[in-house]
């Protein structure tokens, strides 16, 4: 007796549940409109832009309306869509509410100095910045006619002092920091002036987040987060733990949490946090995000600095990094393993090969004969 009184309690308790959830239902299909709202909104398709940035789009960016604008992707790809992280929209929602990423969305730095102007630069002026010119910016730290001439307003002299020194990097860092959160662009990447962006893959890695979350993306150089003593207020000071991405490899902030690091991070503040914990510019970084906002690195290794070993990188998997680099004077032959186009001894970096292994119809590529 008593169980079945039970039951039936119990069964009218679901129907009533059900039926508040029927009618909860039912709410969003009456007002629609005002809750559209609350969701991350994409720009009006008609407001949309088209993509003028000839670039192959060897990842079939092909649900955009741009894509068909642009040349026929090199390479059949599936069309892989990758979920926007933490976003509340759900697939059945039509495609074209899709507020796809462009290259143009995407602020580059590029630190250098001036001794590297020529050695470094021109090989990246010549290979992946012709792509991307109007959003690639060059912090360095001392006038050049050439350079200037090259990439005009482009060319971001920091006054920042042309030593290797933690300040003068620190000094640098902040510069890019503040022209990043000036430009109103959705994303900041860095990248040192040793380093090709394989910007296919670069803007397929930033398409799968979104800009208005906390992203942090790159590649740690430890394999342990980094152990530091944060100076306190007094003489004090108390031990910190976490995780950067080594600035030799490149990385890369959503806006969402550029915009938060900004009280440590804009208009000088960036180096009176590096006195903080007496560390390079890349740990700088880490230290405001993981430590002080607690937003966690998401690591990534499709990043790549010459402190790896890069022959070690399978070459049929070399097109699909984000970034590649080279070994400097002390290690000339740590680069990536591409056949090609040029010998080692023509193209030491590897860098003209991978160029054109990208974008075959550059001039100053070899001809294929296949067509
Ligand atoms: N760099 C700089 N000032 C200097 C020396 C180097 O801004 O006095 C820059 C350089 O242009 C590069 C980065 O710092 O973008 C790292 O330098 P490098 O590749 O020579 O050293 P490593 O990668 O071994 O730290
Ligand atoms: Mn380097």
């Amino acid at each position: 007796m008593h169980t079945s009184y039970v039951g039936i309690n119990k069964l009218c308790f679901l129907l009533s549940l059900a039926l508040c959830a029927f009618l909860l239902l039912l709410i969003p299909s009456l007002q629609a409109p005002s809750r559209q709202g609350s969701l991350p909104q994409p720009r009006a398709a008609n407001t949309r832009r088209v993509n003028w940035t000839v670039l192959p789009d060897t990842w079939g960016n092909s649900t955009t309306t741009e894509a068909h604008h642009l040349a026929a992707p090199q390479t059949p790809e599936g069309n892989v869509e990758h979920p926007q992280k933490g976003i509340t929209q759900s697939s059945f929602v039509a495609p074209r509410v899709r507020d796809p990423l462009e290259l143009r969305d995407v602020f580059i730095a590029v630190k250098t100095t001036k001794k590297y102007h020529r050695s470094r630069l021109e090989l990246l002026f010549q290979t992946w910045i012709s792509q991307v010119k109007e959003q690639t910016f060059i912090f360095t730290d001392g006038e050049d006619r050439e350079l200037r001439g090259k990439a005009g307003p482009n060319v971001i002299n920091t006054n920042c002092s042309a030593a290797h020194t933690r300040q003068a990097l620190c000094c640098k860092m902040s510069v890019e920091y503040d022209k990043f959160i000036e430009s109103q662009k959705k994303w900041f990447c860095h990248v040192d002036d040793d380093n090709y962006v394989i910007l296919p893959s670069l803007l397929r890695l930033l398409s799968s987040y979104s800009h208005t979350q906390d992203v942090y993306l790159g590649r740690p150089s430890l394999d342990h987060p980094v152990e530091a003593a944060e100076r306190v207020k007094g003489d004090g000071s108390v031990s910190v733990k976490f995780w950067f991405a080594t600035g030799g490899a490149g990385f890369c902030i959503s806006r969402g949490l550029a915009l938060k690091m900004s009280p440590w991070a804009s208009l000088g503040n960036f180096i009176t946090t590096a006195e903080k914990i007496r560390l390079p510019d890349d740990c700088t970084v880490g230290y405001i995000i993981e430590a002080l906002l607690e937003v966690s690195l998401i690591h990534t290794y499709l990043f790549h600095s010459h402190l790896e070993n890069l022959q070690r990188l399978p070459s049929n998997t070399v097109l699909e990094q984000v970034t590649l680099s080279y070994g400097g004077f002390e290690n000339r032959r740590n680069v990536v393993s591409v056949g090609g186009a040029f010998s080692l001894a023509q193209d030491p970096s590897r860098f003209k090969t991978v160029h054109c292994l990208l974008y075959p119809e550059t001039d100053w590529c070899p001809k294929t004969n296949h067509h």
